[in-house]
């Protein structure tokens, strides 16, 4: 038997599953990474995340070639034409590809028709395989993350003092998502000057003409292990003290604040979670830093991600069509151009998005995602917007997070509420209401802040079935209050907005 690896653009860590089955011996198993145009003209996609995915892959090769591992490296249109010749060339029997993170790809692996065996190894870039988070969802009722959290923590022995956590309580939220002060002194992210590599990759894209969401330069990002573990240390000395504290905040011109930035990475396989989780509860204990910050990210990472790719996995592939409010607005067409909205809180995070196809949780959550919930967009449209517009994009943390928990699309699978907000919010969270031509305390005026109308046109709208969720009782006390008159003109705006040159 002759066992050829294919490795995949988001599989690049040395110790991945397929290279990690042949390691013992170099040499004798050929490796393939290929680059597919095709493959990238299916949906559009940021420039930035393309040159990322690209250039890291490239730099990968090069990496397992100065390793010892003999590698192809194809520049191609599909992908079948160069494994078929690569299949041929070294008389390959088994192909071997770790089980792709993303179902669809999962599928198109399995219809090739290779002249081949095709062999999926385990994927092991998670913490918690498929089979163990089923084991763990398939006795609960409700698959909450704070228990799938609390698990893991003990499981990998996480911040534990025998089997309690550090510190007495398991949640520190009390002391995080502080809102910004004036004048904060926030730390300057680490990037990084293109390389040859990098420069290249960058032009074949601009070569190839694709349809492209954002600007594909300046850019800055990490493209290899080695910068990605620069990022890693970077935040742990500079923005970790801070994380928590300040991990809700938005502020004009400040698109990073304390956030780590290491998505991107972590998505590709560049870092893995375990090092991200030892090195920051290693930080913890030799820098003596507040335990609110500590906890705080390692829930992001030890449970929030391991959460999203688990239910990704647990539930059904249809799972990215849920619909539950029903919605069916097209979006509106300032999401591709943010300068075209007068929402100063969506001009500022859209025209960052497409500098750099980074937004941070909060902005990504509160902002963006929950604008499309209350104006009623459609799920799958929102969805797919998301899928273009970012860095760190791809299916399995797109369904759960944007249908899931931004969407609430799949009826409370994952979130035990909406995730809907008014203008209250961001102005408590940010600084974009003070520089907006909205009046962010109006919901029926003229020049009201459309989140503000769309907040209570949503929950009337679907006051029946937000009475099912018990944590929306109290919002829909308040939305009582308001008179038929008032109610009648916050409707008025909401449905006159979608007649405008907004959609
Ligand atoms: C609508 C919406 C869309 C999102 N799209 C993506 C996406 O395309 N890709 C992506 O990786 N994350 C996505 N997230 C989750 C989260 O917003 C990003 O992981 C985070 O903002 C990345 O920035 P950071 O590395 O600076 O994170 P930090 O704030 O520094 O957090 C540390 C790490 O925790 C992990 N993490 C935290 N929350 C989540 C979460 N909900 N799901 C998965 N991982 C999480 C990430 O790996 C992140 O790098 C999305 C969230 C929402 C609400």
């Amino acid at each position: 038997m002759t066992i050829g690896i294919w490795v995949l653009g988001d599989q690049l860590w040395q110790q991945q599953s397929a290279l990690a089955s042949c390691k013992q011996d170099k040499k004798r198993y050929p490796v393939i990474l290929i680059e597919s145009s095709q493959y990238v003209q299916q949906r559009p996609y940021h420039g930035q995340k393309l040159v990322l995915v690209w250039s890291a892959m490239r730099h990968f090769a090069e990496e397992l070639k100065s390793d010892g591992w003999d590698v192809t490296y194809q520049i191609s249109e599909d992908f079948v034409t160069p494994l078929q010749a690569w299949i041929q060339e070294y008389r390959i029997t088994q192909l071997r590809v770790m089980t792709p993170s993303d179902r669809p790809f999962e599928q198109f692996i399995n219809n090739l028709d290779l002249n081949c065996n095709v062999s999926l190894i385990p994927n092991n870039h998670f913490l918690w395989s498929k089979q163990e988070f089923h084991d763990w969802a398939k006795s609960r009722k409700r698959l909450l993350l704070e228990d799938f959290y609390r698990q893991g923590r003990k499981r990998f022995n996480i911040l534990m003092d025998g089997d309690k956590p550090i510190g007495g309580k398991w949640n520190f939220d009390k002391q995080n998502r502080k809102p910004p002060k004036k004048n904060l002194a926030t730390p300057t992210a680490l990037w990084f000057e293109p390389d040859r590599i990098t420069i290249s990759v960058i032009e074949r894209i601009e070569e190839l003409k694709l349809n492209i969401y954002g600007k594909i330069e300046p850019f800055r990002w990490g493209v290899t292990r080695q910068q990605a573990k620069q990022v890693l240390g970077h935040f742990l000395t500079q923005c970790f003290s801070n994380f928590g504290t300040y991990q809700d905040a938005m502020v004009t011109g400040e698109d990073t604040l304390w956030h780590s930035l290491i998505s991107p990475y972590l998505n590709l396989g560049l870092l893995q979670p375990m090092e991200v989780i030892k090195a920051a509860e290693q930080a913890y204990h030799s820098k003596e830093l507040a335990l609110n910050n500590v906890e705080g990210f390692i829930r992001q990472v030890l449970g929030w991600r391991e959460y999203m790719y688990g239910i990704y996995h647990h539930t059904e592939a249809d799972y990215g069509d849920g619909n539950w409010f029903n919605h069916h607005h097209p979006l509106p067409q300032f999401y591709w151009d943010g300068a075209k909205t007068e929402m100063n809180c969506l001009r500022q995070i859209l025209t960052q998005v497409e500098r750099t196809g980074y937004a941070h949780h909060i902005q990504r959550l509160m902002v963006l995602s929950n604008f499309a919930l209350i104006a009623g967009v459609s799920p799958q449209e929102i969805e797919s917007w998301f899928h273009a517009a970012f860095i760190d994009a791809y299916d399995w943390v797109m369904q759960t997070n944007v249908i899931g928990m931004g969407q609430f699309a799949d009826g409370g699978k994952l979130a035990s509420k909406p995730y809907a907000a008014s203008a209250n919010y961001i102005n408590k969270m940010s600084d974009y209401c003070g520089n907006c031509t909205f009046d962010r305390t109006s919901r029926h005026s003229p020049n009201a802040c459309p989140f503000n109308f769309f907040y209570w046109d949503f929950l009337d709208r679907h006051r029946e079935k937000l009475k099912s969720l018990g944590r929306m009782n109290l919002v829909l006390a308040n939305l009582k209050k308001i008179s038929p008159e008032e109610l009648a003109q916050i409707k008025s705006l909401a449905e006159n907005w979608w007649t405008k040159e907004n959609c």
